[in-house]
C-alpha cells in the first residue's frame, strides 16, 4: 500500500497538477453526495481528460492496490458515487471527458465520451435533428457514463425503453488497466457474449465507461399532453390500455402522481398552479407524442380521453393547448423530487412490479405504511407505464415531526420491499443500489443470483479495487 503522498504525486504525473484535487475545499463536493446523505473521504478526484489517461491512472492504482470510485454527476440517490470515510481510494471523475465524437445520421448513432452530460447528448442529437431519448430529472448533471453504468431510466422508458436499450457500443478501461471497446454502432453482432452488457448496470465496479455509442431516434415533430383525475390506480391501468389500443406508440409517458405528491409541488415551487381543480387523490401525466400531425395527435389524446370518462376511468382532464403547457405540466412532474429534499426527505422506495400488479401493490403498501405511520404524507410518484413507482412517504409537515418518519424507516422499507418481492417485482428499479441497498440484496436475490455476481466481479477486479462496498453484499 503506498503512501497517499506517493499516490497524488503518481497521478498528478499522468493527469497533470491542476487535474488532481486534493485540497478539502475542492474535493467536498465530489465526496457528498447529492442528497448529503454520505459524506466520504478521497485521497485525491482524479479528473483525466483522455482514454489513454484513464488507462494509465487505472493501471497505476492495479499495481499499487489503490481503490477507485468512478463518478459522473455525483447525482445518485444511493450513494453509490462516493467513498466511504476511510479515506483510501481514489475519486475518477470523468468531467473532463465531455466530447461528442461523432454523430452518423445514416446509421442514427451518436459516439461521445462518457463524461457529456445528458442534456449536452440530447442538445447534440436534437442539433442533428434526431433524438436521444433518455429523460431523467438530472439531465443537466448526470454525464452518459454515469447513466449507462446505472441503466438509467426516466419518464420515456415506457415507449423508448432504459439506457441498456438505447447502447450500441461501450469502451472501457478495466481493472487492471486494459482498454476493452466495442464502438462499431452495430445493430447485429452474433460473435460471441454481448460483452457491453456486463457494464451496464454494473455501478462502477467491473469497468470506467470512457465512451459509448449511442442509438438516435427520430426526433417527435408533435406534443401533446393531459394530466387526468383518475378514479384509482387501477383505473390508471385500464387507461393506459386504453391508450396503448388506441394511440399506440405515440404514447411516450404515463406518469402517475398522487395529491400529496403534487401539494408538495405546490408548496415548494413559486407559481406553481395545480392542474386540476380540487386536488384529486390520483392524476397520470400522459404524454403522446409523433413524427406526424399534430392536430391527428391532439385528436387521438381527445378520443383517449372521451373514452376514458366514458368508461368511467376518469373524473377530470386537463388538456395542454400549447408546447409551454406541455412543459408546465412536466415541470410539476419534474419537481417532485426536489420538493421532497426541501420538505425534508422521504423514505425512498424506487420499486417495480408487473404492471397487472402494481394497483394492487399501491393499495397494499399504501394501507401498510398509514397503519405503521398515520400521519405520513404519501409521496407516490413516478412511470407507472413501465412498473415502476417512486413509492416515497414522507415526514407529516408540522416543524416538529422531523424524527417522525425516521422511527419507522425500517419496518416502512422492509414492508414495502417485502411487498414488492412477493409480487414478483423488484426493490431497486431504476436508481441501482449503491450503498444504501446493497445488504437487501441478501434477502431478495437468490444465492445462485449472489454467487454469479460475485464470480463476475472477481473475474474481472480479483483485487476488488474497483468502487468496493457499492452493490455487491458481502457473503457469509
Ligand atoms: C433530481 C433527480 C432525478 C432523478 N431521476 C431519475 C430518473 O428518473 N431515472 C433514473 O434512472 N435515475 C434518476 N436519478 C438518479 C441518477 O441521476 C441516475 O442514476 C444517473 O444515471 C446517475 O448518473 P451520474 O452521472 O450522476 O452518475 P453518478 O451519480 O456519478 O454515479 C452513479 C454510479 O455510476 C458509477 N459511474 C458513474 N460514472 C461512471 C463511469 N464513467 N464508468 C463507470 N461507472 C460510473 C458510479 O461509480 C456510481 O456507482 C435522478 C437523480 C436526481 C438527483
Amino acid at each position: 500500500m503506498p503512501n497517499h503522498q506517493r499516490t497524488i504525486e503518481a497521478l498528478s504525473a499522468i493527469v497533470g497538477p491542476t487535474a488532481c484535487l486534493t485540497e478539502p475545499s475542492d474535493t467536498q463536493g465530489y465526496t457528498t453526495d447529492y442528497r448529503k446523505m454520505y459524506r466520504g473521504l478521497a485521497i485525491a478526484v482524479v479528473l483525466p481528460s483522455t482514454t489513454d489517461e484513464v488507462s494509465q491512472v487505472v493501471t497505476w492504482c492495479h499495481a499499487n492496490g489503490v481503490k477507485i470510485v468512478p463518478q459522473g454527476g455525483n447525482t445518485s440517490l444511493m450513494g453509490g458515487s462516493v467513498p466511504d470515510g476511510a479515506g483510501d481510494a481514489i475519486i475518477l471523475n470523468l468531467r473532463r471527458m465531455a466530447r461528442v465524437l461523432a454523430i452518423d445520421t445514416l446509421n442514427d448513432t451518436m459516439t461521445l465520451q462518457a463524461g457529456v452530460t445528458l442534456s449536452s447528448a440530447r442538445t447534440s442529437a436534437d442539433q442533428a435533428e434526431r433524438l436521444f431519448p433518455l429523460r431523467i430529472g438530472s439531465e443537466g448533471s448526470c454525464q452518459i457514463g454515469g447513466n449507462i453504468a446505472t441503466n438509467a431510466g426516466g419518464t420515456a422508458v415506457l415507449r423508448y425503453g432504459n439506457m441498456r436499450d438505447l447502447v450500441l457500443g461501450i469502451e472501457a478501461v478495466l481493472p487492471d488497466g486494459q482498454i476493452y471497446s466495442s464502438l462499431r454502432g452495430l445493430r447485429k453482432d452474433n460473435t460471441g457474449y454481448d460483452l457491453k452488457q456486463l457494464f451496464i448496470g454494473s455501478e462502477g465496479t467491473l469497468g470506467i465507461i470512457t465512451a459509448a455509442v449511442l442509438k438516435l431516434m427520430p426526433r417527435p415533430q408533435a406534443a401533446t399532453a393531459a394530466f387526468v383525475a383518475v378514479r384509482s390506480p387501477a383505473a390508471a391501468v385500464e387507461l393506459l390500455g386504453l391508450a396503448k389500443k388506441m394511440a399506440g406508440p405515440t404514447v411516450t409517458a404515463f406518469e402517475l402522481v398522487s395529491s400529496d405528491a403534487m401539494n408538495l409541488v405546490c408548496e415548494y415551487l413559486s407559481n406553481a398552479t395545480p392542474p386540476l381543480q380540487g386536488q384529486p387523490a390520483w392524476m397520470v401525466l400522459v404524454e403522446f407524442t409523433s413524427t406526424g400531425s399534430q392536430d391527428l395527435l391532439e385528436s387521438s389524446m381527445v378520443q383517449v380521453l372521451e373514452l376514458g370518462i366514458e368508461n368511467g376511468l376518469i373524473n377530470d382532464a386537463a388538456i395542454a393547448s400549447s408546447l409551454s403547457d406541455v412543459q408546465a405540466f412536466w415541470r410539476l412532474r419534474e419537481e417532485i423530487s426536489d420538493a421532497q429534499t426541501r420538505a425534508g426527505g422521504s423514505i425512498k422506495c424506487d420499486v417495480s412490479v408487473p404492471l397487472s400488479s402494481i394497483a394492487n401493490f399501491i393499495d397494499e403498501a399504501y394501507k401498510a405504511v398509514k397503519t405503521m405511520a398515520p400521519e405520513s404524507r404519501m409521496v407516490i410518484y413516478g412511470h407507472m407505464g413501465d412498473g415502476n413507482v417512486h413509492f416515497n412517504p414522507l415526514r407529516p409537515a408540522q416543524q416538529d415531526a422531523k424524527e417522525y418518519l425516521m422511527a419507522h424507516y425500517e419496518s416502512i422499507s422492509n414492508t414495502v420491499d417485502g411487498l414488492v418481492h412477493s409480487l414478483n417485482g423488484s426493490i431497486s428499479a431504476e436508481h441501482g443500489i449503491g450503498v444504501a441497498k446493497r445488504d437487501d440484496l441478501l434477502k431478495y436475490k437468490s444465492s445462485v443470483e449472489l454467487g454469479l455476481m460475485w464470480q463476475v466481479k472477481k473475474a474481472l477486479d480479483p483485487q476488488n479495487l474497483l468502487n468496493p462496498g457499492k452493490l455487491l453484499p458481502s457473503l457469509a
